[in-house]
């Protein structure tokens, strides 16, 4: 057994990245928690060489009302003195002289090489330091070594080991934002457009926003065009688009493109090749630093949280012996790898682009990336590919089912173009299982889907209907009328009950015995089979920027927020909302809410008004509890709060089923509706007629045996047995406290 660790610090290091203040005050409020004293430094390594007021110690409270803030409040520097061994003793001395043994350090790969450096040197400094008397023999004694613990914090999502750094998904918000702006102008105008964004060897942004706002050009540098003459192919194929019907032309530009040959390709190179070749005028918009600013999303403030918490816990298991760790998180899993491996990995990306050796940079590269190249390769053709001889073509049904989700068509374009790519007859069915009962059933065609991919809402029509006796015979009848081969059902909680409800018939109609497949989209993330469904992100998003606004309303009064979010009989928005809003405490279903419960938050609220606090924000599923609604909570905690705080209810309703879907929704249900297709194409050609549903679970995405749905449910409460975010709330409760003490 190590010592264990005495004092923790907190930094944040090289570029800053939204996010990173949920991080810093999971840090600081876990390390309190469990006992711990915890500081920060400021302005990173420079703030680590200079000591003195750069590493103060941190309360409670000092970290409270700072997660809805981008960049980091602490505040982050490039630093020269680090990069020398100088500067690093004195670094060294400073942290002992605070008593420091332990530091998280949240930055790119440049701050964690030096994290990884500054730990491998640590023993011979402080020799250095004590021949040099800087410290004495004794703090020498207690200070062997220091354990670190490192978290990516970069809007590039460049490194190794994780799916996401802090920040990535922000990044992608304000990116995709940005391009679905353009691109109602360019559609107006019939323009094209280039648009920059950063990434100098990592493609992702470029990449994912690219499939997330449908564009028709994508250079990353990764893997730069195949061909010399990429300005001919490129030019060619967005005249093509614009024959086909598109009304715009928009070109997404990694800052760190090239050709193959490793020229450079920038922004006036992709303009100047356009105009010369399509005759027309082409604009520029360089995003630069808008991608870093702004506030954090829903994803990155939970991220940030969860591994700000991972941090400490590991920081102080840690033992002296231990190589660092870097906390990641890989299909919804945090991770502890080995930091320099993740970061030799991350830096062979850079070194095989610049060897040109392109076929290694994308193996480096995770298969969700390496897909969803493939998939934006397809997407952004003018026309599908032509007809291979003999190549079976099969006649593939997509609806939508239950109430719409955000995202819904962005897979439902997805999976049509993949189709018709392929050579199957996508037939596109009106008003979900309705539309299918009533023979609604249209044949879909390439341009059909143009700009389905940013779009809220449902462009296919959806419905709730669950069929039963009649309908089914009617739904029977389109199948063979229309000769459909598969279905893909790209629905929420009704949606499965309809298929699984078609599967259990059966023996009673023969023309269900064809592959149907589930693609999970419903804001209520209460799908069997799926960790996230399509269209969850998105409202959690929504709910996020409606309870900033309601935070900031309430600035100069003692007030409580009652705030009542959607969910049905499922808790994750409202869990998930209150870690990334920090409410004081989250009303569920899963738990019930008792009158004692009710007691003991309105005991809580009034000591922290009564301790200075001026808001409470209380977060409450829909269906938390039938009798204790948000009016009767309301008025209990405004009476029993008389004299020290008022109370007003915030009831968010539709605005949370509405909204063009979050980039996280988009790039989710291509990705999903990808691997739907092929699984429902392998079922045609064996002739198959497996019925199933998709999602990731247990860190594995795959197909669940549609018979497993009423097995998998608690069917009263249209939810999940097994809800993973169920044991979030723990971190939740442990962040909401009013101190380190409150019990
Ligand atoms: P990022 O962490 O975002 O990759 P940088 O590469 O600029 O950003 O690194 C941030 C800081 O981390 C540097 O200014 C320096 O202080 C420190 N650092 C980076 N690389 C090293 C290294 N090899 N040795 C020591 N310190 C380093």
């Amino acid at each position: 057994m190590g010592m264990a660790t005495k004092r923790i610090a907190v930094l944040t290091s090289g570029g800053d990245a939204q996010g990173m203040n949920s991080a810093v005050r999971a840090v600081v409020r876990t390390a309190l928690d469990k006992g711990t004293q915890v500081y920060a430094i400021y302005e990173g390594y420079q703030g680590m060489v200079d000591g003195g007021e750069r590493i103060r110690e941190l309360g409670w409270d000092s970290v409270g009302g700072i997660m809805h803030i981008g960049g980091t409040v602490i505040g982050t520097a490039r630093c020269e003195a680090f990069m020398t061994r100088d500067g690093r003793r004195t670094a060294a001395g400073n942290l002992i002289k605070s008593g420091i043994d332990g530091l998280v350090v949240i930055g790119g790969d440049g701050s964690l090489t030096g994290a990884d450096l500054f730990r491998q040197e640590w023993p011979g400094l402080v020799t250095e330091l004590l021949a040099r008397k800087q410290i004495s023999t004794k703090e020498a004694g207690a200070y062997p070594s220091l354990a670190i613990v490192g978290l990516v914090g970069s809007i590039d999502n460049d490194f190794h080991g994780t799916d996401m750094t802090i920040g990535a998904d922000t990044a992608l918000h304000r990116i995709t934002e940005a391009v679905d702006a353009i691109t109602s102008t360019a559609a107006s105008h019939q323009r094209t457009f280039v648009v920059k964004v950063m990434g100098r060897n990592c493609g992702y942004l470029a990449l994912m926003s690219g499939l997330a706002c449908g564009v028709d050009w994508v250079l990353i540098p990764e893997s730069p065009p195949d061909v010399e003459n990429w300005q001919e192919v490129m030019a060619e194929r967005l005249q093509a688009g614009r024959k086909a019907g598109r009304r715009d032309s928009i070109v997404i530009l990694a800052e760190g493109a090239h050709d193959r040959n490793g020229n450079y390709i920038g922004s006036t190179e992709v303009q100047k090749a356009l105009e010369e070749r399509l005759g027309e005028e082409v604009r520029v918009t360089v995003l630069g630093h808008v991608q870093r600013g702004g506030r954090p999303s829903a994803y990155d403030r939970i991220l940030g949280t969860l591994l700000g918490h991972e941090a400490v816990v590991t920081l102080l298991n840690a033992r002296p012996e231990d190589e660092p760790v870097v906390i990641g998180i890989r299909n919804n899993r945090l991770t502890r790898l080995p930091l320099m491996e993740c970061v030799r990995k991350t830096k062979a990306v850079a070194e095989a682009i610049a060897e040109k050796d392109y076929q290694k940079a994308m193996g480096l590269r995770s298969s969700s990336f390496t897909d969803a190249f493939s998939t934006l390769k397809t997407m952004v053709r003018a026309l599908p590919h032509p007809l291979t001889e003999g190549v079976k073509r099969f006649r593939i049904g997509v609806l939508n089912a239950g109430a719409p989700a955000p995202g819904m068509n962005t897979a439902s374009r997805a999976a049509i173009r993949l189709g018709l790519d392929q050579g199957h007859i996508m037939l596109g069915i009106n008003n979900g299982f309705e539309g299918l009962a009533e023979g609604e059933v249209r044949e879909m065609d390439w341009m059909g889907v143009t700009g389905w991919a940013s779009r809220g809402g449902s462009m296919l029509g959806t419905s709730r209907l669950v069929p039963k006796g009649s309908d089914l015979y009617a739904i029977a009848r389109t199948i063979e009328n229309n000769d459909i081969g598969a279905l893909l059902v790209i629905g929420g909680w009704s949606g499965y009950q309809a298929a699984y409800n078609m599967t259990a018939n059966r023996d009673n109609f023969p023309a269900f015995n064809l592959p149907i497949v589930c693609l999970p989209a419903s804001i209520n993330n209460n799908l069997p089979g799926s960790e996230f469904s399509i269209g969850t992100d998105t409202a959690l998003n929504s709910i996020v920027d409606a309870v900033d606004k309601i935070k900031q309303s309430a600035v100069a009064t003692r007030r409580c927020f009652v705030v009542e979010v959607m969910g049905h009989w499922c808790g994750y928005l409202a869990l998930m909302s209150g870690l990334a809003t920090g409410a004081e405490r989250v009303y569920l279903n899963e738990e019930g809410v008792t009158l004692r419960d009710l007691q003991i938050d309105v005991a809580k609220l009034t000591r922290g008004f009564e301790g200075g606090k001026r808001l409470g924000l209380m977060i409450r599923n829909e269906y938390a509890n039938s009798i204790y609604t948000t009016g009767f909570m309301c008025s209990l905690f405004e009476e029993e709060g008389r004299e020290v705080f008022d109370v007003r209810p915030a009831i968010l309703g539709h605005l949370q089923q509405g909204g063009d879907p979050s980039p996280f929704d988009r790039i989710q249900a291509n990705r999903l509706a990808r691997l739907c297709l092929e699984f429902l194409i392998e079922q045609c050609s064996q002739d198959g007629d497996r019925s199933a549903f998709i999602g990731l679970l247990e860190g594995q995405l795959k197909f669940h045996d549609m018979r497993d749905f009423e097995r998998l449910v608690d069917i009263q409460h249209q939810r999940p047995r097994q809800q993973w975010w169920m044991d979030l709330r723990g971190i939740a409760a442990l962040l909401a406290k009013l101190g380190p003490d409150e019990k």
